[in-house]
C-alpha cells in the first residue's frame, strides 16, 4: 500500500505498516524532525509520482 505524507510525498510502505490517525510521517520527515529543522536542505527524496 502507499502512504501519504504531509510533505505531500508518497512513500510504498508495509500493508502491515501502523499509519498514525494524526498522518503518515515519512521517513525523511521523521529525519528532518529528529535533526535540526533549521536545515533548509529541501534536496529529500525521489519519488515517483504516479
Ligand atoms: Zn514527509
Amino acid at each position: 500500500m502507499v502512504a501519504r505524507c504531509k510533505c505531500g510525498l508518497v512513500w510504498n510502505i508495509s500493508i502491515k505498516a501502523q499509519v498514525p490517525k494524526d498522518g503518515y510521517k515519512c521517513p525523511w520527515c521523521r529525519g528532518i524532525n529528529k535533526k535540526a529543522t533549521e536545515d533548509t536542505d529541501q534536496s529529500g527524496p525521489k519519488q515517483h509520482s504516479k
